[in-house]
């Protein structure tokens, strides 16, 4: 029995408070025991009760006025380790970092089913027992001899501090170096833990395997939002007792609560993927990089095509250029069991007919791997029949009502759908302007080039004489729960020759049988407004050529070799010259010099305002004015950093909503911080000025992926 306490004070709580309520950062709430900082307690907030996490005193509001009666915590929840510090300054330095509350992040860093639970229910959660790991399921597979480069790839990771870049080929074995480092590391401390970020759901179940088959199912735990409430808690509780050494998960792992971190993956690290787009705009992979510091755990970045940013970062530091080196460069350039990269052709289309989907050679030499039985793969970024349904006799188009944008021609369903606020008719038989039945389709989505590649193709035999299958895979396939698997399983099986789709047949996939790939319209990129769009284009066409030729015994049973193919109307350009000789080097270091000359990242640092309002004059309004009162207020950090006027949106109306943003610039990061810490409370002070009533919400995206 233990003697009553004495009331211990406020305990300060952090909690998920209505945005721009005006109310402080934490919560004071009356508890007649101390509770330690992280521990998780529901509190009372208005008419409703929600859950919280106590937070450290130093970081509490001023004093409270005297004799304010607080109002006291409903419960806690019992049995649960508090969240460590690691992880709360973690939270707290994305909360600050990226311009959200604390509150906001810390508890959208926990798996949403906590939320609901009352003390008591959480209490039989606890005391329900997790269900025995399948013992049965796997003898646990040996580690496989390291080729040379693998070897010397962990000889460094295991005597040097990192964060090291592993700059790897396709198919160079950068999976078996993460499954050997972690191996080492969890073998040598047995509280230790790993994490290991991938950019997509739909990547986790295949290296989910493979990390099972090494290390027994029950070491390893996903977290991504594919699961439901309860399997996130249970991943999440997992990784928070310790009971779990492994969590592997999209970028929200990157919150999870790992008490023995000692290791951090994140394989594709270029993947835009990492860059959450709603609410606190983080980057997993740069809070991967901080949290690795923080907590002392070794960071291992690995991709074939690494982000500009971590490329520069790993630089060999040279006495001119000392800031070189911050990550250790680990380069694999060959594939294992693979053959070469794939030869790359390209097509100059102004040398083709008029309107060609697919130029005269690249439907010949997709015949003829059909015909050998070998899998071609077709990419186009682009979903749906037809961008634009277009008027012959009148120019009128198929745009949104809603939206600055067009409605896309889906035939399959005979309708037009706005790709971003989801607005959808039927198609129209007769133009509606002038009633002219010549309304016809304008450009090319996978729908319309699976279409003509069914009838291009349609004469054309496998080798056992029976025709061609034709399939396509993108987002509208897709839809429905298990699709995805499925049609990616058929491929796999042989039972598909062409495969046409979008950005999504391009990644992690180890297909064996495939010996082409083609991009047939690659050019959008090139002159995107976005200086990252070459970036973007150069890792795909890289990493969809990757596709290919992966199963080097298959290639010389065949004596065949694999090639991409590239059509285009600047065949010359440098995005398709470095791809041609698959050289990422000689690509960044084009790309960096652009870059430097222009001062963008990672010469400069970036940030964006955006406002939505109901009419640009009111969004652009809203940023010129908080601008201006910027500069009028000469806050600190100013006189290092560039606010550049405020401009629409590339697509500016969505859902009726009228869009502006505004560029910040500066060469120094600490810079763009401090200055965006003091201009938050002007922003909110000029978002409640009269003169900008129309403004619906405004946000903070810092280091912005898209411009
Ligand atoms: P990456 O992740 O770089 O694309 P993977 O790790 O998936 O490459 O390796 C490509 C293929 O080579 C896989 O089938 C893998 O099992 C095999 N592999 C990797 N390392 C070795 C090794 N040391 N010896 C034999 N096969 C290996
Ligand atoms: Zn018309
Ligand atoms: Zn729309």
């Amino acid at each position: 029995m233990s003697a009553p306490q004495p009331p211990a004070g406020p305990v300060h709580v952090a909690l998920h408070t209505p945005s721009h309520s005006g109310m402080g950062e934490l919560l004071s709430y009356a508890c007649e025991r101390p509770l330690p900082a992280g521990t998780l307690v529901r509190v009372p907030l208005g008419a409703r009760e929600v859950l919280g996490v106590v937070w450290d005193a130093d970081e509490a509001p001023g004093g409270l006025p005297e004799g304010t009666a607080l109002r006291p915590v409903a419960g806690v929840l019992e049995g649960l380790a508090p969240l460590d510090l690691p992880w709360r300054r973690l939270v707290a330095f994305a909360a600050r970092y990226y311009q959200r509350a604390l509150g906001e992040v810390a508890l959208a860093a926990l798996p949403a089913h906590l939320r609901g639970l009352r003390p008591e229910q959480f209490a039989r959660r606890l005391r329900r027992p997790t269900p025995p790991a399948d013992a049965a399921a796997h003898t646990l597979q040996q580690s496989v001899a390291l080729t040379t480069e693998q070897a010397s790839a962990c000889a460094r990771i295991a005597s040097e501090p990192g964060p090291f870049l592993l700059f790897g080929s396709t198919g160079s074995g950068k999976t078996e170096v993460y499954l050997r480092c972690v191996q080492e590391m969890l073998q040598a401390d047995p509280t230790a833990q790993a994490l290991v970020l991938v950019p997509e759901i739909n990547l986790t179940p295949q290296l989910e395997e493979r990390f099972a088959a090494r290390f027994g199912a029950s070491a390893v735990v996903p977290l991504h939002s594919g699961m439901t409430g309860p399997q996130r808690l249970r991943s999440w509780l997992a990784a928070h007792s310790g009971a779990a050494r492994i969590v592997l998960g999209t970028r929200m792992a990157v919150f999870a609560s790992l008490p023995g971190l000692k290791f951090i993956v994140v394989d594709e690290e270029h993947d835009p993927s990492y860059k959450q787009q709603e609410g606190a705009r983080y980057s997993a992979r740069d809070l991967a990089i901080w949290r690795g510091r923080e907590q002392g755990a070794k960071v291992l970045l690995g991709s074939a095509t690494p982000s500009l940013e971590s490329w520069h970062a790993s630089r060999p530091p040279t006495p001119e250029d000392p800031g070189g080196g911050r990550y250790a460069r680990l380069h694999m350039p060959s594939r294992i069991g693979a053959g070469a990269l794939p030869r790359v052709r390209r097509v100059d289309m102004s040398q083709q007919p008029r309107h060609a989907v697919l130029s005269v050679p690249l439907l010949a030499a997709i015949t003829e791997r059909v015909a050998r039985g070998e899998q071609c793969m077709v990419l186009l970024n682009r979903r749906g029949y037809a961008p634009v349904l277009h008027c012959a006799d009148c120019d009128w188009k198929s745009d949104c009502p809603h939206c600055s944008a067009h409605q896309v021609f889906h035939k399959t369903d005979r309708s037009l759908r706005c790709h971003h606020c989801g607005h959808t008719v039927r198609v129209p038989r007769h133009c509606p302007r002038c009633g002219s039945p010549d309304i016809r389709p304008m450009g090319r989505g996978t729908e319309q080039l699976e279409e003509q590649l069914c009838s291009l193709l349609s004469e054309v035999l496998r080798p056992d004489r029976t025709p061609v299958r034709i399939a396509r895979i993108d987002a509208d396939t897709t839809r429905a729960k298990g699709a995805l698997e499925q049609q990616f399983a058929q491929v796999h099986s042989g039972a598909v020759d062409v495969l046409v789709g979008t950005q999504m047949i391009a990644k992690g996939h180890d297909f064996r049988r495939i010996t082409l790939v083609a991009a047939v319209q690659p050019d959008g990129a090139l002159f995107s407004s976005d200086f990252r769009a070459p970036e973007r284009l150069f890792a795909l066409l890289m990493q969809a050529g990757g596709r290919a030729g992966r199963d080097a015994v298959y290639m010389a049973a065949q004596g065949t070799q694999c090639e991409m193919w590239v059509q285009s109307f600047c065949p010359r350009h440098a995005v398709f010259e470095t791809l041609r000789t698959h050289d990422y080097p000689a690509f960044a270091a084009q790309q960096l010099r652009e870059r430097a000359q222009a001062a963008m990242p990672p010469f400069s640092h970036l940030a964006l305002v955006r406002a939505d309002a109901r009419t640009q004059e009111v969004a652009q309004g809203f940023l010129s004015a908080a601008s201006a009162a910027a500069h009028a207020a000469a806050l600190p950090g100013l006189e290092r950093v560039t606010l550049f006027p405020p401009v629409p949106l590339a697509i500016q109306r969505v859902a009726n909503v009228e869009r502006a943003q505004m560029l910040l610039e500066s060469p120094r990061r600490a810079a763009l911080q401090h200055f965006l810490l003091a201009w938050k409370s002007v922003l909110q002070a000029t978002r409640h000025d009269p003169a900008h009533k129309g403004l619906i919400r405004w946000l903070v995206d810092v280091d912005p992926l898209e411009i």
